[in-house]
């Protein structure tokens, strides 16, 4: 089969591929998303699509947004970033393009690329991506297949309940997952350490201009990487509560090969060997069983478009 088009909508822009079916990227095309109007935030998405497609013989277009989708791929029903409730996108887009759409979830977009192109091409039956970013979310690949559920909503992977009544949650619950193995989380959890043990936190606190409230993410980061105590407990905490999330997946559905990708997956190891450490300990009554291996995801910023354009290929 030929060309599809992949487009991943953000808050900020709409970025638009040509993908080959070996998941390579000819061509791209961005605009960015006027993100408080539905209907010019859909003609900015016809826009990129008709310039990338009037220099390419395109077949499909698959969309990638952050939100809810319903079961048949067609509406989103709810969209945390854009403006968009109970909108029509499939129609829309296909009306203005002329071309086939489906629209998915970003976060299952994203595992399909990891699972065809990326960190587990190799896997042939069944995969599970974390991306821990400001929240987490995630994907779910079973026999060959995108879990979807019965309503589109299935692998919501951060708001798994951890801590009943623990920390309040974006979604209104106390205690998700989200809220203690996220950016956010990492963040929260090394500007309480500075308060509580400002000596540990130097470096971190010089970054923050000696005030606690104002560490961010990227400064935590930096100051592990240069050996702060403080700053390497956040990524500690972080990572031992994402080992007990990736233990529950193995529970659950017992994947080939679990992905962490997102805007943490930068700090590599920082994170990638407690979260490991925590993952072997909360399996140990199966480790004399084979069990998923862990791997950083590598398909990077391409997974939206690639794993949209593929999707839109089946
Ligand atoms: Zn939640």
């Amino acid at each position: 089969m030929g060309l599809t088009i992949g487009v991943d909508i953000g808050g900020t822009k709409v970025l638009g591929g040509v993908v080959d079916d070996s998941g390579k990227v000819l061509a791209t095309h961005r605009l960015p998303t006027p993100a408080d109007d539905v209907a010019k935030t859909r003609d900015v998405i016809i826009e990129v699509v008709k310039e990338l497609a009037a220099g390419h013989e395109i077949e499909a277009v698959g969309i990638g947004a952050a939100g809810w989708i319903d079961a048949d791929r067609s509406t989103v029903l709810f969209a945390p970033n854009l403006a968009w409730r109970n909108e029509p996108l499939k129609d829309g887009v296909s009306r203005g393009t002329g071309l086939p759409v489906v629209v998915e979830n970003d976060a299952n977009v994203a595992a399909w690329a990891e699972f065809r192109y990326g960190a587990a091409e190799d896997a042939t039956d069944s995969m599970v991506l974390f991306t821990v970013g400001t929240g987490i979310g995630g994907g779910i690949i079973l026999g060959g297949q995108l879990l979807r559920g019965a309503h589109g909503i299935a692998a919501e992977l951060g708001h798994v309940n951890v801590v009943p009544g623990g920390h309040v949650c974006g979604c209104g619950r106390h205690g998700c997952i989200e809220q203690y193995a996220s950016g956010s989380a990492l963040v929260r959890f090394a500007q309480s350490g500075a308060k509580d043990d400002p000596a540990t936190a130097g470096l971190l606190l010089e970054k923050a201009g000696g005030n606690a409230g104002a560490i961010t993410g990227p400064m935590v980061t930096e100051a592990a990487q240069a050996g702060d105590g403080v700053a390497v407990d956040a990524f500690d905490q972080v990572g031992t509560w994402l080992g007990v999330a990736m233990a529950d997946m193995v529970q659950l559905l017992d994947p080939q090969v679990i992905v962490v990708g997102g805007g943490v997956i930068d700090a590599g190891d920082l994170l990638m060997r407690p979260a490991l450490k925590s993952y072997q300990e909360q399996l140990a009554q199966r480790r004399n069983s084979p069990y998923a291996e862990l791997r950083p995801a590598r398909m990077g910023n391409e997974a939206g478009i690639v794993g949209a354009a593929d999707l839109a290929r089946r």
